[in-house]
């Protein structure tokens, strides 16, 4: 089966300093990967890497069956790639109804197009704060906000940093709820992680990531069941 996103070979740097060495990793279509790896092992440089967003890198990422290597940011977007990063960038001047506006794109053929309502059954707290700003939303709230407005454009693949990081229990719970029905939807996503916990909620595999290599891959129960590399390569 070809996968949906294949990277390999994947280098990224900051200026003159290397964070990405060889990277591989892939995702078939409908399935939940996890990135794992401690504070500063490459996983946000990774997606950076995929999403165009690294200065410079090299090496073959492949999309669809389509080496999308060259290409910049919109362009990845407009095949179906979304990438929620870490800081939400929410706009705090905009209400949730706003922000998910500026995440509209048309539809793809053949699928049920996101709507702000249709997203408001997935995140049900976002719907009772529907005109609220976004500056005046908790943290967990605009997490959800910000995967709500990545939806909008209809991708195939959602590139998911750190969406339980901060999180309140009871909100982590909501969130791998909300990605588990993302799942059943038929949506592609990869996501990273610190720990296992809530990695083993929502994936089907997962590859652990370490000063910019990728060290292990595997099922999650596999990776789990290595209690040396748990405690090498994640916080736990
Ligand atoms: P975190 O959980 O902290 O986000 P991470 O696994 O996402 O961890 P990265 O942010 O990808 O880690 O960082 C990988 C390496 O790249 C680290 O050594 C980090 O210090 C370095 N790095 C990250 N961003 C920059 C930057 N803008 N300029 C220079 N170096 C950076």
């Amino acid at each position: 089966m070809t996968a949906l996103l294949e990277v390999e070979g994947l280098n990224g740097w900051y200026g003159r300093a290397q964070a990405l060495f060889g990277v591989g990793l892939s995702i078939a279509e409908g399935e939940v990967v996890a990135l794992l790896g401690r504070n500063g092992a490459g996983k946000s440089t990774t997606f950076k890497g995929i999403a165009g967003l690294l200065d410079r890198r090299d090496g073959r990422i492949a999309f669809d069956g389509m080496d999308v290597s060259g290409l910049p940011t919109p362009a990845l977007v407009r095949r179906g790639l979304a990438y929620v990063p870490e800081d939400r960038r929410i706009f705090a001047d905009l209400t949730v109804e706003e922000n998910l506006e500026v995440g509209r794109r048309p539809p793809r053929p053949g699928t049920t197009p996101w709507t702000p309502e249709r997203l408001f059954a997935l995140f049900p707290n976002l719907a009772e704060m529907r005109r609220r700003r976004g500056g005046a939303m908790s943290g967990g709230e605009q997490q959800m906000l910000s995967i709500a407005r990545a939806l909008m454009g209809n991708p195939r693949l959602v590139l998911l940093d750190e969406p339980s990081e901060g999180l309140a229990p009871k909100i982590v719970e909501d969130m791998a709820l909300a990605i588990l029905a993302l799942k059943r939807d038929g949506l592609s996503i990869l996501l990273s992680e610190q720990n296992l916990h809530f990695a083993r909620l929502i994936s089907d595999r997962a590859v652990v990531i370490d000063r910019g290599h990728i060290r292990l891959a595997g099922t999650i129960a596999e990776i789990a069941a290595d209690p040396e590399a748990c405690a090498a390569y994640l916080s736990v």
